[in-house]
């Protein structure tokens, strides 16, 4: 057995951060915590410091941090408690780090994931927002400072899975004609429109198949999570929107598919459980036990597939949009969307108006073209303001 992976966990008290801790205390003998890392969830990153003794915890809050470094003392703990972002920062880049598992959610992750990059970490990216935001800055400090890319969310995991290791040569030279992104759907996939005028946030986070975080609960019940997925596939894979067909597979068992020229479709299959996802990348390139039960087709029986209503999903219409027009487009979107999506969630705008938020925002903000993390940065501030305006208005 090698040495021990070093691993800092970004988000571990989210729904990814759990799960990627749930996987590596099955492999005592593999994994080592150096840093854990949360909002300000106190006591959970308290437990959580308890079982797996990191050198580190960082909470963005300062008192939070403070509350946490008096507990941790109580108990006799060796972990150094620290905040604010330098710190995420500082814990994605130690030199003792082999592996960084990036579990923010929102534009919140963006620069700790570019620290891990710049740093040359072994990338386990589940914060899908630092591509949309940054895709071509992440995408070239990945490669000017050696990182490793490995993808975390469940499709482009298949994807990756799907796709021979080569595929950075570009997707024609290996034979691949098309992405074919699965979605499930969400909670709302049969619902008609003038229903959905009415949905509450509980509804919109009950998803059929998945449980995860809030924000990506909602973007599942928009559809938006799926366009963020169609520009992470762009940078992660170098596929064109044209290139990106995104199947609604309301099982989510095809995780997802790749077509290649001789008309063969390969396809990753699973229960949908994102331990699956996690303990392959910690794996990489060996397959190891992440606690997911066999799957079993007889007694799943059918797959059913369907092409995306666009009009009811109008979100995914504007990623596509987004992905086309370039520049800091993306940026727009999706910072617009974590607006009106908080918005959603606090009751204070209906579920329709989040595409229609969006769209005005992605109309009155001109996309310029994306040079430095400063221009995904002020993107993303212009867009807050814009949206938080838009909604006040509303
Ligand atoms: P979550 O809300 O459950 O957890 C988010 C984590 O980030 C928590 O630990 C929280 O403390 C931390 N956090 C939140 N705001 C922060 C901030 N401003 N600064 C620092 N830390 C902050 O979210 P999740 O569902 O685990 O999703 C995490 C990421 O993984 C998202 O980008 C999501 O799109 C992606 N993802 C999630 C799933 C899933 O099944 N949950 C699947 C695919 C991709
Ligand atoms: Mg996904």
């Amino acid at each position: 057995m090698p040495d021990k992976q070093n691993i800092t966990v970004l988000g571990s008290t989210g729904s990814i951060g759990v799960s990627t801790l749930d996987v590596i205390a099955r492999h005592p003998e593999r994994f080592r915590v150096v840093a854990l890392t949360a909002n300000s969830q106190i006591d959970k990153l308290f437990q959580q410091c308890q079982q797996f003794e990191p050198e580190y915890a960082v909470l963005l809050d300062a008192d939070a941090a403070e509350s946490l470094r008096q507990k941790v003392l109580d108990h006799g703990l060796a972990t150094q408690v620290l905040h604010g972002i330098e710190a995420l920062e500082l814990v994605s880049s130690l030199p003792q780090v082999d592996s960084v598992m990036a579990a923010i959610v929102g534009a919140a992750g963006l620069r700790p994931s570019m620290a891990a990059a710049r740093a040359g970490k072994r990338i386990l990216l589940a914060n899908k927002e630092t591509l949309v935001m940054s895709g071509q800055i992440f995408m070239d400090a990945v490669r000017d400072h050696g990182a490793q890319l490995l993808p975390i969310d469940s499709e482009h995991n298949a994807i990756f899975q799907s796709l021979p290791r080569d595929f950075g040569r570009g997707l024609a030279q290996v034979g691949v004609t098309r992405i074919l992104l699965t979605a499930s759907g969400g909670p709302f996939r049969t619902r008609a429109l003038a229903e959905l005028e009415q949905v509450t946030p509980e509804q919109a986070c009950a998803h059929p198949n998945w449980s995860m975080g809030r924000k990506i609960s909602v973007d599942s019940a928009s559809m938006m999570n799926k366009g963020l997925e169609v520009i992470e596939a762009h940078w992660l894979f170098s596929a064109s929107a044209e290139q990106i067909q995104v199947v609604v597979h309301p099982q989510s068992v095809i995780h997802s598919l790749v077509e290649y020229a001789d008309g063969s479709v390969l396809a990753q299959l699973g229960n949908p459980d994102m331990r699956t996802p996690i303990a392959y990348a910690l794996g990489f390139p060996e397959r190891i036990q992440a606690g997911v039960s066999a799957l079993d087709l007889f007694k799943i029986a059918h797959l059913d597939f369907e092409a995306p209503d666009m009009v009811r999903f109008r979100c995914l219409g504007l990623a596509y949009q987004a992905l086309r027009t370039g520049g800091t487009a993306p940026a727009i979107l999706n910072s617009a969307n974590e607006i009106a999506v908080a918005a959603f969630l606090d009751g204070k705008l209906p579920f329709l108006a989040i595409p229609s938020i969006i769209e005005q925002t992605l109309e009155q903000l001109t996309s310029v073209p994306m040079r430095s993390l400063e221009d995904a940065q002020n993107a993303d501030a212009q867009a807050r303001l814009l949206a938080a305006e838009l909604i006040a208005r509303a």
